[in-house]
């Protein structure tokens, strides 16, 4: 309870100085009771002005009236409206770097809301600008709860922001050792993401625990996959080196289809499940990029299994069909939905996902800055 109370509290504090709508506190009993006995009368304390909570309260009467009354599908709709643009935004913190970019936490000023902004330096033509913007299009019309929102794109000078949805856990990358319990959440998810974006003939492309994003409600979305061929391609060029999570016959430069997505979404579990990069000789300091030749172990050697004495039979076996080295032998969409480890863990329980966010912040925040 101390430690929710104090999350929450830091939370409140964060909306308040980013002038956000203060969200009501929500109380769970305890983590240890079954998750299905949990919160089971929806107890909520409204903390909104004239509740009892006098604290938060406060500092929601000191919020704008009008960024109270706008919803959520209203400011995507406003944000889509092609109506992004840099003067509206004030970069924060730096959440992270990727390889073609930087990511930045930042606050929109004429929605109030915060979002996550993917600056990335490109020394392009105007003309490949414009193919840019048009094939980013489709992501205007994702509409999924388990695929990041998109709220805009647009370039200023040689670089192009990307503004989508803010997570406030962020990737599952810095994560460690995930619990087969709430991993088991977590790829019920990413599945579900997947089989979405498979569905509008997108195939993600760069399927990893960086691309996997958390938040304290303990919604699961997926980022960064391919829907723009030239974006992508303009970024391959300012850097080198091959991705880690890619399925053997990519990295052996053959043709890529879905069988590619559900190796990467295997080799990526296995990591999360096991709190280190599968495979023992490939050592991923920092990023997910290697020289090719660190690889080719990927594509000469057994696939790795996961120790059947720590984990489920199911997961074991969702893990090790995924691997199959040859393409055709993994899972097809509908075999990953009604796999028996998927099907255990899709029963719609966020609580989990989000008591473990809160709980891995929490840790983090009393450790301090590392
Ligand atoms: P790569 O460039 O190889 O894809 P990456 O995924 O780690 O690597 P970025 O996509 O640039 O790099 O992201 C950098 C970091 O920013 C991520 O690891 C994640 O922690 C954070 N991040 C990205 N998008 C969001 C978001 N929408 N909300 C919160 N944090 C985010
Ligand atoms: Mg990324």
């Amino acid at each position: 309870m101390k430690a929710m109370l104090s999350y929450y509290y830091s939370t409140v504090m964060e909306q308040q100085v980013n002038g956000q709508l203060i969200e009501p506190l929500q109380i769970y009993p305890r983590a240890c009771k079954p998750p299905g006995k949990r919160n089971i009368h929806g107890l909520k304390v409204n903390t909104r002005a004239g509740a009892a909570n006098s604290g938060a309260s406060a500092a929601s009467e000191a919020l704008p009236s009008n960024s109270l009354k706008k919803s959520s599908a209203e400011l995507k709709k406003i944000l889509a409206n092609g109506q992004m643009n840099e003067q509206d935004i004030r970069y924060r913190d730096i959440l992270g770097h990727g390889n073609g970019g930087t990511v930045y936490k930042a606050y929109h000023v004429r929605s109030g809301k915060i979002l996550a902004v993917k600056v990335i330096p490109l020394d392009i033509t105007l003309e490949l600008q414009k193919q840019i913007m048009s094939e980013l299009e489709i992501l205007y019309k994702c509409d999924s709860s388990y695929i990041i929102g998109f709220y805009g794109a647009f370039f200023v000078e040689n670089r192009i922001s990307l503004c989508t949805e803010f997570m406030d856990g962020g990737s599952l990358d810095v994560y460690r050792k995930i619990p087969e319990h709430v991993l088991g959440r977590i790829a019920v998810a990413v599945v579900k993401g997947l089989t979405y974006l498979w569905s509008l003939k997108i195939l993600h492309r760069d399927v990893k625990p960086s691309n996997m994003l958390v938040n304290t409600r303990g919604q699961v979305k997926l980022c960064d996959f391919g829907v723009s061929t030239q974006l992508v391609n303009s970024i391959a060029k300012t850097y080198v080196g091959t991705n880690a999570y890619m399925a053997p016959e990519r990295i052996s430069g053959e043709q890529y289809g879905i069988h590619s997505d559900v190796w990467s979404l295997g080799i990526s579990f296995m990591e999360l499940a096991l709190g280190r990069f599968p495979y023992p000789q490939i050592q991923k300091n920092q990023g997910s990029l290697m020289p090719l030749q660190l690889l080719q172990c990927i594509v000469d050697e057994e696939s790795p299994v996961l120790p059947a004495g720590e984990f489920s039979e199911p997961f074991v076996h969702f893990i090790t069909q995924c691997m199959k080295k040859q393409p055709k032998e993994r899972p097809a969409p509908e075999d990953l939905m009604g796999h028996p480890f998927v099907v255990q863990y899709n029963d719609g329980n966020a609580e989990v996902v989000s008591m473990w966010v809160c709980r891995m912040l929490e840790e983090r925040r009393s450790q301090g800055p590392q």
